[in-house]
């Protein structure tokens, strides 16, 4: 009996070199890299292919949109392949989609990995919930350095995985030292880069193997598509595509599409919430209301130097502590144009309290441990403008502030 698999290969495709150049003509590649043309009718956008069956003697012998190789899905990949500087990439159904792909593809029984400390609740969560059951085992680091990598080094360990700017604190980890100590080591390198996006910052340049988005945030940018995607190298990608395959998590062809025409803004949407983010943090550093503002882009990070050295602009996400004599729920309340909201990233400014939702699981002592109190408010930047935000900011102070 033929195996399936015998037909079977991983999309294959090499994104243009020209592309991949370092930070270069970001919004070109935003709207052009693995365009699919519309040969029939000369249209300006892609056509959406939406067949789950092909002719299997013609040209599209093999195409099954869970195999992650319908056309639509590989002309997005090749977007996403040169937006990270990467010959290859796959998109998910969500981002948690790709990171379980990544972990089970690259991690097996009696295997070990080095987890960055602050995570994404779902990332924490499905290690805590799955290694155990498949016998990974993992060790969490607080602070990741050479110093801390070094002693959670064991003989079994296969992956070092980080994510930065982190969620909520906005932590920065130096990528380019990660990077080093596991070339030194022969550890595979993942990196959730959702926070910064492709367009501000591509680790792939700093050697990281897999660069993982939940696409549900800055890629996608309008609150309104749930996807996920994963770039690196094609052997890499080849690797990962063989597990993802049978885990079944593509992403359906319409999606595909939206998600590709959100990309086409992605390069205009993150640099103005970016610029725009840089002087209201700045802006609210200085506010007799706020401490705490923690933004990568300010002076005052503790690791403002290594976010220099790694990003291209620091990004939409900040996150910062009202001061005791504000009321924070009354703060809440009181914004007219900011929303009280659970994801990130869109158009619209959203704000979070973390107590009261990411992190509502954890005890306060462990919030506490991460540096994560009851006034801590994460705060994504829209593309409003600036002197819009600061008014409803400042008209929620206003009234808010107790007597
Ligand atoms: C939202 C998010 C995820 C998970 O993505 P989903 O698309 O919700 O599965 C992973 N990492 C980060 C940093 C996120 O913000």
């Amino acid at each position: 009996m033929k195996d399936e698999t015998f037909l079977l290969k991983c999309p294959s495709f090499v994104s243009d070199p020209f592309l991949m150049k370092k930070k270069k003509n970001q919004n070109y590649t935003c709207v052009h890299a693995g365009e699919l043309k519309d040969t029939v009718y000369g249209g300006a956008t892609a056509p959406i292919y939406t067949s789950t069956t092909y002719d299997y003697r013609g040209p599209g012998t093999n195409l099954y949109p869970r195999y992650f190789n319908t056309p639509n899905q590989v002309a997005l990949a090749q977007k996403m392949a040169a937006l990270e500087h990467t010959e290859s990439a796959l998109i998910f159904g969500s981002g948690m989609a790709a990171i379980s792909a990544v972990f089970m593809a690259f991690l097996k029984n009696g295997d070990h990995i080095i987890l960055q400390r602050a995570l994404y609740g779902g990332t924490a969560h499905f290690a805590a919930a799955e290694f155990d059951r498949v016998g990974i085992t993992y060790t969490m680091i607080e602070h990741i350095n050479e110093e801390t990598l070094k002693d959670s080094l064991q003989e079994n360990t296969r992956m070092v995985y980080i994510e930065t700017p982190s969620n909520p604190l906005l932590e920065i980890t130096d990528i380019e030292m990660v990077s080093a100590f596991a070339k030194a080591n022969s550890l595979t390198t993942a990196i959730d880069n959702t926070f910064a996006s492709p367009i501000n910052q591509n680790p792939a340049d700093f050697g990281i193997d897999l660069i993982i988005h939940s696409a549900t945030k800055y890629l996608g940018g309008h609150s309104d598509i749930c996807a996920g995607t994963v770039s690196g190298s094609q052997k890499h990608m080849e690797l990962l595509w063989n597990t993802a395959k049978n885990y079944g998590g593509s992403l359906s062809d319409v999606t595909v599409h939206l998600l590709e025409r959100s990309i086409k803004t992605l390069g205009l949407r993150v640099k103005q919430q970016s610029k725009t983010a840089l002087k209201l943090a700045n802006f609210l550093a200085r506010h007799p209301d706020l401490e705490k503002v923690n933004y990568p882009g300010l002076k005052s990070h503790p690791q403002h130097k290594i976010a220099k050295k790694q990003m291209h602009a620091y990004g939409g996400m900040m996150s910062f502590e009202l001061k005791k004599h504000v009321d924070h729920d009354d703060f809440l309340e009181e914004l007219k144009v900011i929303k009280p909201a659970l994801s990130l990233a869109g158009v619209e400014s959203t704000i979070l309290s973390p107590t009261q939702t990411s992190h509502s699981l954890l005890t306060p002592e462990e919030r506490a441990e991460q540096g994560i109190t009851d006034r801590l408010l994460r705060f994504s930047v829209g593309i409003e403008e600036l002197n819009i935000l600061i008014d409803d900011i400042e008209q929620a102070l206003e009234k808010s502030r107790k007597r």
